[in-house]
C-alpha cells in the first residue's frame, strides 16, 4: 500500500475512533450544543445555491456567515436570506480582507475548476481553512501550488468529494477492505450526461478539460475506493469521436480509460458530455457491488451478491461532508479527503490525457 493510501486508511481508522469518543463524550454532556464554525461560500452558482447553502442549514457544526461573489447585489440577497452581516460579503478581489474577520473559519471554493487554485490560495493566505470543490484544480501544477499554500499557512484543506459520506460508496470501501471478501479484481463505471448547450464546463480555460474533469473524477474516486484506497499505477486511455465538434472545440467530448492497480484490480471507465450513464460496479471472487444510479445527491440503487441493498443517510452528503470537516478543524486533524487526494486525482487525470494523446500505457509513480 503506498504511503499516502496507508496514511488515509490509518486516518480513517482514527476518524472512526475519534467519532466514537466524541459521541460518548457528547452523550455524557449533551446539553452543550457543538460550536458552529463560520463558513463562507466562494461562487454563488448552481451548486452553492441549490446544494451547499441548504445543506449548511442542516449541519450541526457549521453556519453560513458570508459569501464571495462578483455581484454585490447577489451578496445582499444572500445576506438577507441567510441572516449574515453585509460586512461579510466579499468580492473575488477582496478575499485577502477575510484575514481580519473572526466570523470566518472555513472558506468553501465553488467556482469553475480552473479558478479553484487561485481562490484556495487566497483563502489560505487569509489563514482560513479551505474546502475546494472537485476537481481540486485544472492541472497538477495548480494542485501542488494550492496544497503548498495551505501547508505554508498551516490551514486544513479538504476536497468536496461528497460520496465519501454516501452509504453505498462507504459499503464499496468497506467491501474492498474486508479481508474475508478478499478484494475486488475488476470494476467498471460510466458517468455521462448530454450537454445541450455549451457552458464553461466545455471550455478548457475554465474547466481545465472536458467530462473527465467534471464526471470522470467520480470514477477515478470510485476505482481508488474499490482498490482499497490505493492510487493507480498505470493508465491507458482513448478519446471517443466527437459528435458535436462545434461544442467541444478544445476539450474531449468522450473519454474511455483503464486504471491498473498494484493489487491486480483493473477498472474500465467511460465519461462523456454526449451520452447518458450513471453507474459503477466492482467484482471479486466472492461477489460484487453495483450502484446504479451511483453519483446523484440521492436516489441511488445498489445491489450486491446478497441482493438489493437499502441504506439510509441521516443528512445530505454535503451536510455530512461539511460537518466532518468542521470537526477536523476543531480537533486539529486532517480530513479523510485531504488535498493530497485531490492532487493524486489530478495526476491520474493528466496521465489519462497523456495516455490518450500518445496511445501508450502511462505509468504513475507511487
Ligand atoms: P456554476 O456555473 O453554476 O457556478 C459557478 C460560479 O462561479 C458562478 O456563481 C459564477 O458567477 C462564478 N464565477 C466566478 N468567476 C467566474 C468566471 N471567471 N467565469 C465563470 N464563472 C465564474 O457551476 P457549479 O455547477 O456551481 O459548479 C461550481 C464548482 O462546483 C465546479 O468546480 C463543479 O465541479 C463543482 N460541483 C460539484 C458538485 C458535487 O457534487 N460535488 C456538483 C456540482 C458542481
Amino acid at each position: 500500500m503506498p504511503s499516502l493510501s496507508r496514511r488515509m486508511f490509518i486516518g480513517q481508522l482514527s476518524v472512526a475512533a475519534a467519532a466514537l469518543a466524541l459521541s460518548r463524550r457528547s452523550s455524557a454532556a449533551d446539553s452543550t450544543p457543538p460550536k458552529k464554525l463560520g463558513v463562507v461560500l466562494v461562487g454563488l452558482g448552481s451548486y452553492a445555491t441549490h446544494q451547499l447553502a441548504p445543506a449548511l442549514q442542516e449541519t450541526k457544526s457549521c453556519r453560513l456567515v458570508g459569501v464571495v461573489t462578483g455581484s454585490k447585489e447577489k451578496g445582499l440577497k444572500w445576506a438577507q436570506q441567510y441572516g449574515f452581516p453585509e460586512k461579510n460579503i466579499y468580492g473575488y478581489d477582496t478575499m485577502a480582507q477575510m484575514a481580519d474577520n473572526p466570523d470566518i473559519d472555513i472558506v468553501y471554493v465553488v467556482t469553475p475548476n480552473a479558478l479553484h487554485a487561485e481562490h484556495v490560495i487566497a483563502a489560505a493566505q487569509a489563514k482560513k481553512n479551505v474546502i475546494s470543490e472537485k476537481p481540486f484544480t485544472a492541472t497538477v501544477a495548480q494542485a501542488e501550488a494550492a496544497l503548498a499554500a495551505c501547508r505554508a499557512a498551516g490551514v486544513k484543506l479538504s476536497i468536496g468529494y461528497r460520496l465519501h459520506f454516501d452509504p453505498y460508496h462507504r459499503e464499496l470501501m468497506r467491501m474492498a477492505r474486508d479481508p474475508e471478501f478478499g478484494g475486488f479484481t475488476k470494476g467498471k463505471g460510466n458517468f455521462s450526461f448530454t450537454m445541450g448547450q455549451k457552458v464553461w464546463r466545455a471550455e478548457k480555460k475554465l474547466a481545465g478539460g472536458g467530462p473527465i474533469m467534471d464526471l470522470g473524477v467520480y470514477l477515478i474516486q470510485g476505482a481508488c475506493m474499490a482498490a482499497g484506497g490505493m492510487a493507480p499505477i498505470a493508465v491507458t486511455a482513448k478519446e471517443g469521436p466527437k459528435t458535436r465538434p462545434d461544442m467541444f472545440t478544445d476539450v474531449e467530448e468522450t473519454m474511455n480509460f483503464r486504471l491498473e492497480f498494484a493489487n491486480g484490480f483493473a477498472f474500465d471507465g467511460g465519461t462523456s458530455y454526449q451520452q447518458n450513464f450513471n453507474e459503477i460496479r466492482a467484482e471479486g471472487a466472492k461477489g460484487f457491488i453495483q450502484i446504479k444510479p451511483a453519483f446523484g445527491y440521492k436516489g441511488m440503487n445498489c445491489e450486491t451478491q446478497n441482493g438489493p441493498l437499502k441504506l439510509t443517510m441521516p443528512m445530505s452528503h454535503q451536510a455530512l461532508q461539511m460537518d466532518d470537516f468542521a470537526e477536523c478543524v476543531k480537533a486539529g486533524r486532517e480530513s479523510r479527503i485531504p488535498g493530497e487526494m485531490g492532487l493524486r486525482d489530478m495526476k491520474v487525470i493528466e496521465a489519462i490525457y497523456a495516455a490518450a494523446a500518445s496511445g501508450k500505457r502511462v505509468e504513475l509513480k507511487a
